[in-house]
């Protein structure tokens, strides 16, 4: 009997995912693998923990740490974003519901409509208030990211004033409300680049927990228009060769991929 529970404990171990993150960083052992059962509770005792959780339906139990956490000489600190471009699609999902929840948890203290102190529902992913019974799942942000091409083969993409300055990337925003997302993909690519598009076609998309995003990928064609640049965002957009861009973003985004994909 207890060789069975045993046995049992370690199919549960092997499918779970362990998690120790801060900000955009995850925790992972110095040989580049993930962290076992054993090795959180080894940080859980000497680092101080910001969350501490798990959920059962996804197989993943996480852990915050603050940034002063000083890690044993064994681990060492890997951004999240750069995991993305080397996991295959059912780690990237662990890892980016990881980071999601424990950044839904840290800004998800208090009822937005009476101020009362949330509780965890017992059975759901999401918590609830105990005075008017408000119920508050996970919040998610969605984002248009979009690829223009013209006629002669080019793209066009932009450097942006706040995010990656020194990149040229596609044009992207915040999806608001009452929009469509083609709508939304129309009208940020005028008012950052006064450029008219057509034939707006969906691409596929990519959780972009940071903190919470789903960012929407898009095609479209150029239909008419000369550039012409908002100013408080974007600092440089031109139309670029596919195989001569300059630098653009990394693999493991879904930027990247609409640029050489598409
Ligand atoms: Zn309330």
């Amino acid at each position: 009997m207890i060789k069975y529970l045993l046995i049992q404990n370690e199919v549960i171990d092997i499918m779970k995912s362990f998690f120790a993150l801060c900000d955009r960083d995850l925790v992972l052992r110095k040989d580049n693998s993930f962290l076992s059962r054993e090795d959180l509770d080894v940080l859980r005792k000497c680092c101080k923990t910001t969350e501490d959780f798990e959920e059962k339906s996804s197989d993943i139990e996480v852990i915050g740490l603050t940034k002063e956490a000083v890690l044993p000489e064994e681990y060492q600190w890997v951004p999240i974003r750069k995991m993305f471009a080397t996991l295959g699609s059912e780690d990237c999902f662990s890892l980016a519901r990881a980071k999601a929840l424990l950044e839904w948890r840290k800004n998800t203290r208090y009822c937005g409509r009476c101020g009362a102190e949330l509780k965890e529902h017992e059975t759901l992913t999401a918590r609830y208030c105990p005075e008017c019974d408000n119920l508050i799942f996970p919040r998610i942000e969605p984002c248009i990211i979009v690829v223009v091409h013209k006629e002669d083969g080019k793209i066009l993409l932009a450097r942006h004033v706040q995010r990656n300055q020194n990149i040229y990337a596609c044009i992207a925003g915040f999806m608001e409300a009452g929009e469509s997302a083609e709508r939304t993909v129309e009208r940020e690519i005028f008012e950052e680049t006064g450029i008219k598009v057509k034939n707006v076609k969906y691409f596929g998309s990519q959780s972009w927990p940071f903190p919470s995003q789903l960012m929407l990928g898009f095609t479209a064609e150029y239909e008419s228009g000369e550039l012409k640049l908002q100013a408080d965002e974007i600092s440089d957009a031109d139309w670029f060769d596919k195989d001569n861009c300059p630098a653009s973003p990394q693999p493991g985004s879904i930027a990247y991929r609409l640029i050489h994909e598409t």
